[in-house]
């Protein structure tokens, strides 16, 4: 059986999650504008933390932690209808209470030290394995790490690395074993910021309020019992670390999507040109029909991906599938809602030039859309995969 629907209990924490964006995030956006405007955070850190503290408050904090670790545990389902309500608003906010996947493989004292304050908020964590010669192709670090006594030390340079400027400690991924690269030569080092590595900010073309900075290690130490998981099983990690949910990305993105669409039939009622409301010509009626088929596709993506990952399935193809479209899709809706809005859409009085220059991010991180082609493609032509979808 087929079953498109949610259960009350489903519904319920959806529409939390719908009001506390109505009645708490938008009303600032205003204000988010504003700021950003004038080249300042959207949100002071203050801010955001009362906020995280109110939901708190209503039982709303750790959507995907275990509930062993006071989260709520969330399926992926959920998590993916949680972010396409948060994506409705450009307000930058997640929910407090959650941890880097790959930070509940550690031994307990490494929970005790990482994964908790993550968890609680009191450390911040960041994820490198980027460099500046290894990108697409992760396998490539020349990032190392050699074993001195008890103490590996790090040397190289990582890059792009979201948090980078203000984390407690990196999750760094660093060669260990030339000869076996990336099958059994990377391996992965909690790295606190006071055993010395350094960061520099780079600027980026969108409002992020994680700016990206430069990593560099040079001759940091690190304590053997800082390795995470096995010698030479980092990038495995990596791996899992980057697949934790390519669903969400794209979740967010839906979300933006179906606000700005509802923005555009408004503004096409509104603007009159010739004698009549734009809304009366093809060549717009088409670009919001157009936007309403993506998006519906789009959604339906992302929650069969989610639904393959809840099943316990293999649902790596079903993601790619959905970043791929979601990457595509969204910036061809934010181009169509500007577009919309005339000269309007262009100005920074609108957030659309704001959603413009965010979503052209979804198509570069966390697997660019060629990577993902080729993602696919190999599934296709190996036979991992089929076209007749999860049906068969
Ligand atoms: C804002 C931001 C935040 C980020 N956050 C993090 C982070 O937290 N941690 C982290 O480790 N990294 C992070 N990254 C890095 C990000 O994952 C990489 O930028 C991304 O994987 C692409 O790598 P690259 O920039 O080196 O591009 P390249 O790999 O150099 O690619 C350049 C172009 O060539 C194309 N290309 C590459 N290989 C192929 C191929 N085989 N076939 C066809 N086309 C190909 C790419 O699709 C792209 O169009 C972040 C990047 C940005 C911009």
């Amino acid at each position: 059986m087929v079953d498109f629907s949610l259960s009350d209990t489903e519904r319920d924490i959806r529409d939390w999650v719908r009001n506390f964006v109505h009645r708490e995030l938008m009303p600032l956006e205003q204000r988010v504008l504003e700021r950003e405007r004038r080249g300042e955070r959207g949100l002071e850190k203050e801010e955001t933390e009362q906020l995280r503290e109110k939901a708190r408050q209503a039982g709303f904090w750790g959507v995907q932690t275990p509930e062993e670790y006071g989260g709520m545990g969330l399926s992926a389902v959920m998590t993916a209808l949680v972010e396409v309500e948060l994506g409705r608003t450009f307000v930058p906010f997640t929910f407090g209470g959650s941890a880097d996947n790959i930070l509940y493989h550690g031994n307990e004292e490494q929970r005790q030290r990482y994964l908790i304050p993550t968890i609680e908020g009191t450390r911040k964590s960041c994820f490198a394995i980027t460099e500046p010669d290894a990108g697409s192709d992760a396998k490539n670090i020349r990032t190392t790490a050699r074993k001195e006594g008890s103490e590996w030390v790090i040397d190289g340079e990582k890059t792009f690395i979201t948090g980078g400027i203000d984390a407690d400690f990196a999750m760094v991924f660093a060669v260990t074993d030339k000869e076996k690269g990336a099958d059994g030569g990377v391996t992965c080092f909690l790295v606190d910021r006071d055993m010395g590595w350094t960061s520099e900010p780079i600027d980026i073309m969108g409002e992020w309020d994680r700016q990206p900075a430069a990593l560099t290690f040079d001759g940091v130490r690190v304590p053997e019992e800082n390795v995470l998981g096995e010698i030479g099983g980092g990038f495995a990690l990596a791996m899992q670390w980057i697949g934790r949910g390519r669903y969400l990305l794209p979740a967010r993105a839906l979300g933006g999507c179906e606000r700005m669409v509802e923005m555009a039939t408004e503004y096409a009622w509104s603007r009159k040109t010739f004698g009549a409301p734009i809304a009366d010509r093809q060549a717009i009626q088409w670009m919001i029909a157009d936007s309403a088929v993506d998006i519906e596709a789009l959604r339906w993506l992302v929650l069969q991906a989610a639904w393959q990952a809840d099943q316990g399935m293999d649902s790596r193809h079903a993601q790619s599938i959905a970043k791929l479209h979601g990457g595509v899709r969204a910036n061809e809706i934010v181009d169509r809602v500007m577009q919309i809005h005339g000269g309007m859409g262009y100005t920074r009085e609108l957030p659309i030039e704001r959603w413009y220059r965010d979503l052209r991010l979804l198509r570069i991180f966390e697997g660019t859309d060629e990577i993902q082609r080729r993602t696919l493609a190999r599934n296709l032509l190996k036979g991992n995969a089929s076209v007749r979808g999860v049906l068969g």
